[in-house]
């Protein structure tokens, strides 16, 4: 019976490129699929010497619970089915062409790092940031280490209503010792003890009815110890029986509602750091000299339901913008990429190749959301899977002497930032150096 087993057995080769959220999920919906018929190899590809991919470098230090979801990955890992090659990038190390040759299926699950521009004139000057550089900086990415965070200034403005938006906000306006016991890279700690903004206003552009923040993100607000936080109650409110007006107010929304409502009523505790939430606030130009000195907004109404723009403008003076207005997936040689997302049909790029998480659906959701997509485009490939192929893999078409960061390596780069986050009080130090995370690897 098990001799009949195992020659009816079906064992493919899987290749996921990247290894964040998305590209974990997919690996644990291979595991959970597997049965005497089917098995699965799999093999996850990273450019970066460490994995986790925003887990590590987009979650705020100030979020540890979120980031616990480590512990999942690091059991899918332990699975004796699945490889990592760390530090092994496509289109440089290896080529789609090359990985669609030898596996099964190749999974694109490479996330979304652009962030997007806003097209209005003084995009460009100094100071004006995009959150897809800002955060991976507090991150200890180690590509933007050397991003240029000028702090000097008191008025912060922050771009965007959506929960990046706020982790941002909430970053620059918090008293940073509250970053002391968090794995916040040291050289973001030491510009943030440094820094002179006191205020920093959140725009959205449309009303908090449209807001993307969500509920539990906005509850932490009225918990910070050092910082006030304004919403105007009538803009609340006003949002509120405009939605009422037309239908019931569905749960999420009504959430949300309640606590900013809760926020603007909340007693202040008379503080320098300000935090403050404005709406229907529509940036149309950054000015200054080199560098960020005004944002100028268009003051805009709702109207029959329709965000529209009241005629009237507003200006704020600050010297520091951050843009906060979602991402888009990178280009790559093989890979077009339509609307900031990977062409596919519900994760189907074409003939054995798959993309997942925010490459496949664009920037949105929240980590879990990884998890039954991933699964759905698991089951799409298990549909699709025919004759598994007869090859090597990825050993063969890595270059000889190409350092990979296999698993054990990165157990031994996690084990050393958790040993030295242990000595200062902190749930790990993150190396920022791409060479020195190798070599910690080695040792
Ligand atoms: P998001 O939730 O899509 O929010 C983007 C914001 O930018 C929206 O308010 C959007 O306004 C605004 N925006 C877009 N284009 C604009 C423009 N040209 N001018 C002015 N405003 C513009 O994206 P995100 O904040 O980057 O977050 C991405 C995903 O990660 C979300 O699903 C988020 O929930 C998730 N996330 C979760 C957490 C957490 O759970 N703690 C933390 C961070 C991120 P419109 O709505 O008007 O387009």
């Amino acid at each position: 019976m098990e001799n009949f087993k195992l020659i009816n057995q079906r064992y493919f080769k899987i290749a996921i490129v990247g290894a964040g959220p998305a590209g974990y999920f997919t690996a644990q919906a291979f595991q959970k699929a597997q049965n005497g018929e089917l098995s699965f190899s799999i093999d996850m590809i990273e450019r970066l010497p460490t994995p986790w991919g925003l887990v590590r470098s987009g979650v705020a230090p100030d979020h540890p619970k979120i980031k616990t979801v480590s512990k999942v990955f690091e059991k899918i890992a332990k699975e004796p089915n699945f490889r990592l090659f760390a530090n092994v990038e496509l289109g440089k190390d290896i080529s789609l062409k090359d990985l669609r040759d030898h596996y099964d299926a190749v999974v694109l699950a490479t996330g979304a790092s652009k962030g997007r521009k806003l097209g209005i004139p003084g995009e460009d000057l100094a100071n004006s940031l995009s959150a897809a550089n800002f955060v991976p900086w507090y991150n200890s990415h180690p590509d933007y280490v050397n991003t240029e965070v000028d702090l000097s200034c008191e008025t912060a403005v922050v771009i965007g209503a959506g929960n990046v938006a706020m982790d941002v906000a909430r970053i620059l306006a918090i008293d940073p010792t509250e970053l002391d016991p968090t794995d916040v890279a040291d050289h973001a700690l030491i510009k943030l003890k440094q820094s002179s903004i006191r205020t920093v206003i959140i725009c959205g552009r449309r009303g908090p009815e449209h807001a993307a923040f969500t509920a539990p993100e906005l509850r932490d607000l009225p918990k910070l110890e050092s910082t006030d936080v304004y919403i105007d109650f009538k803009q609340i409110q006003d949002a509120e029986s405009r939605i009422a007006a037309i239908s019931e107010i569905e749960k999420d929304l009504k959430n949300n509602f309640e606590v900013m409502k809760l926020i603007s009523e909340y007693a202040k505790k008379g503080v320098e750091r300000k935090l403050e939430i404005k709406f229907l606030a529509a940036p149309i130009e950054f000015k200054g000299n080199n560098k960020i000195e005004e944002v100028v907004f268009a003051q805009n109404k709702v109207e029959n339901g329709k965000v529209v723009s009241s005629g009237e403008k507003f200006s704020i003076q600050c010297g520091l913008v951050i843009s906060a207005i979602g991402y888009d997936s990178v280009e790559y040689p093989g890979i077009t990429i339509e609307n900031g997302r990977i062409n596919n049909i519900a994760g189907h790029v074409e003939h054995n190749l798959y993309t997942t998480g925010w490459a496949k659906r664009g920037p949105t959701g929240v980590i879990g959301t990884n998890k039954s997509d991933s699964t759905d485009v698991v089951e799409l490939i298990i549909e699709n899977l025919k004759e598994p192929k007869l090859s090597e893999g990825i050993t063969a078409l890595l270059k000889s002497g190409h350092e990979v960061i296999d698993q054990l390596a990165w157990e031994k780069i996690n084990a050393s930032e958790v040993i030295s986050g242990e000595i200062v009080g902190k749930p790990r130090v993150k190396e920022v150096d791409w060479k020195h995370l190798i070599s910690l690897g080695r040792s």
